[in-house]
């Protein structure tokens, strides 16, 4: 963390869980739990019938709420689709661009992703960018060429005030939901080599001010360790967001003076 340049953010990817009712239920306790002044940003990103329900739930925590994807187009015939338009008139603040589990699973691709990140910003939301490596590839030894093109890939475009408003999340694809997580130094050295791609794109000033999360099996126990590394700006939490205890512990480790 860095709090002197830019912010720590601890957000909250509760992917294909919890309904309407669940989610009332868990801002009502996180209420009890969440410490009065917060030196971090908390986002809780839901799916997105619920996105009403946490509005309404989480007003007056200071808990920003995120939706987990977008389309890119502005409307039109795409059954199924979400526009930044509709998210942006919910309230929702921050939306997940280019998860592991999209591009594994849903066709995501680096253009896409870009297309994503571009729609998203037109409209003022905060792209929280996922970027990884798999197992396969980190034995390859290319981890930092891969990171380096997804980073360059997304943000393909964007000019510098615009660059500013984004989160980068780097998620090992081998570290989510697995329950192994990177060391801190490795979690480090790859958000290092992110905001070394930043600075190459947008100058010193860019880059020192953009917040970098690590994502993967993040809980109560490691949070402190990787969170005080000195590129590590936050967390994306999958798991241990959906338990209010454990979100908490993750709120209170980045919440240190
Ligand atoms: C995620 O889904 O972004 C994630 C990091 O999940 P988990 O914390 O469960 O590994």
């Amino acid at each position: 963390m860095n709090r002197r340049y830019r912010k720590t953010i601890i957000a909250g990817n509760w992917k294909m869980n919890k309904t309407a009712t669940e989610t009332k239920k868990f801002a009502e306790e996180l209420k009890t739990m969440l410490p009065k002044a917060k030196w971090c940003d908390v986002v809780v990103c839901v799916p997105f019938v619920n996105i009403p329900a946490a509005i309404r739930a989480f007003k007056d925590m200071r808990v920003a709420i995120g939706a987990e994807d977008l389309f890119y187009e502005k409307s039109g015939a795409y059954t199924g689709e979400v526009s930044a338009d509709m998210l942006k008139d919910l309230g929702v603040k921050y939306v997940i661009i280019g998860h592991s589990e999209r591009r594994q699973y849903f066709g995501e691709t680096d253009v896409t992703v870009n297309k994503k990140v571009l729609a998203a910003l037109e409209v003022g939301l905060h792209p929280i960018i996922c970027v990884g490596e798999t197992l396969e590839q980190r034995e390859m030894g290319i981890t930092m060429e891969l990171i380096a093109l997804q980073t360059k890939a997304a943000f393909a475009g964007v000019p510098a005030e615009k660059a500013r408003k984004c989160v980068i999340a780097y998620e090992p694809v081998w570290a989510i939901g697995t329950g192994k997580t990177a060391t801190a130094e490795q979690a480090n050295e790859v958000c290092n080599a992110i905001r070394a791609t930043i600075r190459h794109l947008y100058g010193a000033r860019v880059a020192r001010s953009v917040t970098i999360q690590y994502g993967g099996s993040m809980n109560p126990a490691n949070a402190a360790e990787l969170l005080a590394q000195p590129d590590v700006d936050g967390g994306l939490i999958g798991g241990a967001a959906l338990v209010p205890e454990k979100f908490t512990a993750i709120i209170n480790a980045a919440n240190q003076e």
